[in-house]
């Protein structure tokens, strides 16, 4: 081992010397003019250990003081220059000399002067004539004492220092006499002014700052442990006079019972817990509330769902269980980012709340109804309604939300309508637990959703085959890729004016194994909830080129096949690297691809999503804005987007012939795009009037039944050979996104 660190802990532990070998060692410090007394004085002390300095008189014994103080001094009172009693008064105010244990050698039976002596500060006094056989005993008890003294005044330092450091104190209660006395520390625990700290005080004096709430707890605690000589533990609380609370904890000892067992004494510790209950509460905090909306969270509602089912079992009462889920959370969070939407969930959050609040003070009964609101996670809430006298009641609550929730919102500038579903079930009625209850405010949720969006329903219990089915059909679509059973059809886009196919937009079907062939509306919004937008996206994009490639091979012009990508899927970095080696391996050329997405993407990540439609359109891919009218775009970051055409939403064209707002939204479109140099396609053409007024305002392209719905690959390339047969006019070669297929080779 190395040498002793100058600092380690291990020293702490060593006890402080007090050893007899230390006691004789002292120095002692004998102070008198009579030097033949000095003398017989060091003898005597020298043998039995003792090291002796002497002094002729007082000031000499200051001035040997102020080089190093004695363990001891043994003063004689009557000397030159200064006398003993002076020397003593002076030597006490020395820094570290009221220590210093002095013995005045008085003569004997001389009172005045032993009562001078203790004045001045002397520990003793011994009288003349000496006693030498006694003086080294004398000497060594006195040393002893006030070494003993020395480590008590330590230890009660110590003690106190503890006491701080540690928010802690302790008191003695001396049950028989009537008084308490608190250390210091405890008085300042229990927030007395320091004018009032004592050394013992009548105990509801030092009780006097216990929380009024607490006070009663606290002494009955303290009777019983008198009555029956048991200590207790409890916690409190303290009252301070600017009416801060802190938390106390007390242990409390009996140390002294009288002969039937009932407390003389008791010895309390008291811990000042107040940080470890912030601690807690913050804990709590974070455990049970949503940081977000300060709203209880799901561990919460359901602790206070389980608390209000066992009281509403109890009084055969009934309560509600709702379901609350935004209608357009998710578009804002992708459109307008989640700082938006974090916005939004806390507009929301506290609008729902007020309705309740209101409900509640508008409620007859005089009973607190505990009506609560959770939040679940994302854009998901939960409202329990205690204490409802009818189902009715409930109903008219939902409504109350539902209208609150269609309310416009305003976020960062933006006016946004989100609306929201919910499902209703009653206690007994619908579910008699936590998770039924749950389970079907949900079910009755989602069917509100289906039955078109901002209203609600009351469960009923046909809605669970329902929710089945949606889990089912979630888990099949999960294995619809793996198995093949997506496929595409495709719908013309014919040229206003030829008349001539100029593409197809490629839409998604799903052959379901059970169902038959289903329609991108009945399984979309599931394909996002199951998070298959980019895998599906992709094979979308594969299967277009391989039938795009096909149709080339087979002799048809090139035109392009226009695909479907949710918005989210421009954000994805891989997307042109994708796009170009699945062109490559069908060996179709750029042009034979478009992408079509909606407005939405403008806005969430405008500069990735910028980036990579940039990346797309330098390879040759063109991209078009589907559904344009109906979202948020804004002029000035379309411009930004290297777009090439603007596809107008199929309800401006429906409404055509009704709505003469529709006709100038329509050609407003038109002009807007021809002034950005974009090609405009017409969405939804059903009717020959609807074609016609396209004409007029020379819209580009069109789409809709009025030619041909979606078809099959097959009857796509029939259309396409009849139509190109036909030799419209305005041949496909000079239409400019038509041509010849570049190759015959067909992987
Ligand atoms: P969309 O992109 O606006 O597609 C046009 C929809 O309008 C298609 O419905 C089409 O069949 C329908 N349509 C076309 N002409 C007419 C008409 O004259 N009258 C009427 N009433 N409707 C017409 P579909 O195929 O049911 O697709 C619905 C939506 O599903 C599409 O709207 C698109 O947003 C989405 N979708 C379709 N395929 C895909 C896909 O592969 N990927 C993605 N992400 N979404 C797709
Ligand atoms: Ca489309
Ligand atoms: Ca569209």
């Amino acid at each position: 081992m190395s040498a002793r660190p100058a600092f380690a802990l291990g020293d702490a532990a060593q006890p402080a010397p007090v050893a007899e070998s230390v006691l004789t060692r002292a120095r002692i410090l004998v102070v008198d003019d009579d030097a033949g007394a000095r003398r017989l004085t060091r003898a005597t002390l020298n043998k039995s250990g003792f090291t002796v300095i002497e002094a002729a008189n007082g000031q000499l014994a200051l001035d040997a003081m102020m080089q190093a103080l004695p363990d001891l001094v043994l003063m004689d009172v009557s000397m030159p220059v200064m006398d003993g009693f002076t020397a003593c008064e002076t030597l006490r105010r020395l820094p570290g000399g009221s220590r210093i244990p002095v013995a005045m050698i008085t003569g004997l039976d001389d009172t005045p002067s032993i009562d001078r002596a203790f004045e001045v500060g002397a520990t003793d006094f011994i009288t003349k004539p000496i006693n030498w056989s006694v003086l080294p005993h004398r000497v060594r008890y006195m040393l002893r004492a006030s070494s003993a003294i020395h480590n008590l005044e330590q230890n009660e330092r110590r003690l106190s220092n503890a006491q701080r450091i540690g928010e802690m104190g302790d008191w003695e209660w001396r049950v028989d006499q009537g008084f308490i006395a608190p250390s210091a520390q405890a008085w300042r625990l229990f927030g007395h002014a320091e004018a009032d700290v004592a050394a013992a005080a009548a105990p509801p004096q030092f009780f006097a700052t216990v929380h009024p709430d607490d006070r009663d707890r606290l002494h009955r605690a303290c009777e019983q442990a008198v009555a029956n000589g048991e200590g207790f533990a409890i916690d409190h609380r303290i009252l301070l006079a600017d009416g801060t609370v802190r938390h106390m904890q007390q242990q409390v000892e009996v140390i002294e019972r009288d002969p039937v067992g009932r407390a003389l004494r008791l010895a309390g510790a008291v811990h000042d817990i107040t940080r470890r209950k912030d601690a807690e509460e913050q804990i709590r905090r974070l455990a049970y509330y949503d940081p977000l909306t300060d709203l209880p969270n799901r561990l919460l509602f359901t602790e206070q769902l389980g608390l209000a089912l066992a009281q509403a079992e109890r009084h055969q009462r009934q309560l509600a269980v709702m379901f609350v889920d935004l209608d357009n959370f998710k578009r804002v969070n992708d459109t307008l980012g989640h700082k938006a939407g974090d916005e939004l969930l806390r507009v929301t959050s506290a609008r729902l709340a007020a309705v309740l609040r209101r409900n509640d003070a508008l409620a007859r009964s005089s009973e607190p109804h505990g009506h609560s609101i959770a939040r679940l996670g994302g854009d998901e809430f939960i409202v329990l309604l205690t204490d409802l006298q009818r189902s009715e009641d409930a109903a008219n609550v939902a409504q109350r939300l539902v209208d609150t929730l269609a309310e416009p919102v305003f976020v960062q500038g933006t006016e946004i309508y989100v609306g929201g579903s919910l499902g209703v079930a009653m206690y007994p009625a619908d579910g008699s637990d936590i998770d039924t209850l749950m389970m079907n405010a949900d079910t009755a949720m989602y069917r509100a959703k289906e039955a078109g969006r901002s209203g609600f329903q009351l469960y009923d219990r046909s809605m669970n085959a329902r929710a089945l089915d949606r889990l089912h059909m979630e888990t099949q679509l999960r294995r619809a890729l793996e198995r093949n059973e997506f496929v595409l059809h495709y719908q013309p886009r014919i040229d206003v004016l030829s008349g001539r196919i100029v593409g197809a937009e490629a839409l998604i079907r799903w052959q379901h194994p059970e169902r038959g062939l289903l329609m991108p509306g009945d399984f979309i919004t599931l394909v996002e909830d199951a998070g298959l937008v980019i895998p599906i996206g992709e094979w979308v994009i594969g299967e277009a080129c391989r039938q795009n490639a096909a149709w080339c091979a087979d002799g048809l012009p090139l035109v392009p096949v226009a695909v479907n990508l949710a918005s989210t899927h421009l954000r994805e970095r891989g997307l042109p690297s994708l796009v170009a080696r699945t062109l490559a391996r069908h060996q179709l050329p750029a042009s034979g691809l478009e992408i079509e997405v909606t407005e939405s993407i403008l806005l969430a990540e405008p500069e990735l999503s910028i980036r990579i439609a940039q990346e797309l359109a330098t390879m040759g891919v063109q991209l078009s804005i589907d559904d344009f009218g109906t979202g948020y775009s804004s002029m000035s970051y379309l411009k930004r987007l290297p777009i090439s055409a603007l596809k107008i939403d199929r309800s401006f064209v429906r409404d055509l012939e009704t709505d003469p707002d529709d006709e100038a939204i329509i050609s407003a479109i038109i002009a807007l795009a021809h002034s950005l140099k974009l090609k405009v396609v017409a969405e939804g053409v059903e009717t020959q009037a609807q074609l016609a007024f396209l004409q007029a305002h020379h819209c580009d392209e069109y789409q809709g039944f009025l030619t041909s719905r979606a078809i099959t690959p097959d009857a796509f390339a029939r259309l396409h050979r009849q139509a190109g047969a036909a030799g419209a006019p305005g041949s496909a070669a000079a239409s400019g996104t038509t041509g010849p297929c570049p190759t015959t080779t067909r992987s």
